[in-house]
């Protein structure tokens, strides 16, 4: 997947427009969600990132606003009490939480979101929104490849990653709750089978607003208004 492939979102010119959907992908830590989610980002310019709240400490590399907006627990708590996260969950002991606006403003302007959160967040959601949500759990190809992968980005403390691969073992066991598994043994076909999962849903005949007109007008025939 190298070359952008045209979209099937749907162009303003068009007499048939349809609702942005919520794109989720979620897996344990390692599996290379993170990877395929940029990968899907830079090919896919119809789809946005909800970027999380979270009052975890950010790593070397990442940067505030752009992996996360880095927030404290008042700040956090504040923003449970006023309805303006989406969906919120603990993990690993820190607070991350989606919040609500830019996502609102996407999906109302037909544009799609992309989100990697685990699968609390994705119950929520799902609580919600089902309708608008189209849930894809990312599995490592194996238990030794996970944690290669964990020591590899050595982004975390030993401890964090033993932490980490213990916790593995419950977060994959939603993987049935999910609407799509693919297994991340080639992050090139990974790529390409969560962007055709994307494709495809984009075309729900129930995504679409304005279809049964469009197709009356195709029926009366050219020239009839
Ligand atoms: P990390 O600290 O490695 O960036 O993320 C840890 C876990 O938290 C990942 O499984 C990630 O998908 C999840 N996560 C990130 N943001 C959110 C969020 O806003 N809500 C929920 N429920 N989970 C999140």
């Amino acid at each position: 997947m190298t070359a952008p492939i045209p979209s099937t979102a749907l162009s303003p010119a068009m007499p048939v427009r349809r609702r942005g959907l919520m794109f989720v992908l979620s897996s344990p830590s390692g599996a290379g969600k993170t990877t395929i989610s940029r990968r899907l980002l830079a090919h896919d310019t119809a789809i946005t990132l909800s970027v999380s709240v979270t009052t975890r400490p950010m790593r070397r590399g990442e940067v505030d606003s752009v992996d996360y907006h880095f927030i404290d627990q008042a700040r956090f708590a504040a923003m449970v009490a006023d309805h303006a996260l989406l969906e919120h969950a603990t993990v690993f002991g820190r607070s991350y939480g989606t919040p609500r606006g830019p996502v609102e403003a996407e999906l109302a302007a037909g544009r799609d979101v992309l989100f990697d959160i685990d699968w609390q967040g994705t119950q929520q959601l799902a609580e919600s929104a089902r309708d608008d949500l189209v849930s894809v759990f990312i599995l490592p190809p194996s238990s030794t490849e996970l944690e290669r992968r964990l020591h590899t980005r050595a982004q975390d403390s030993d401890e964090e990653i033993q932490r980490r691969m213990a916790k593995a073992a419950g977060e994959m066991s939603h993987w049935a709750e999910y609407d799509y598994v693919v297994v991340n043994q080639d992050v090139e076909h990974s790529v390409a089978a969560v962007y055709a999962i994307l494709q495809a849903e984009r075309l729900r005949r129930r995504r679409l607003i304005g279809l049964s007109e469009f197709v009356k007008g195709l029926q009366r025939g050219p020239g009839t208004p």
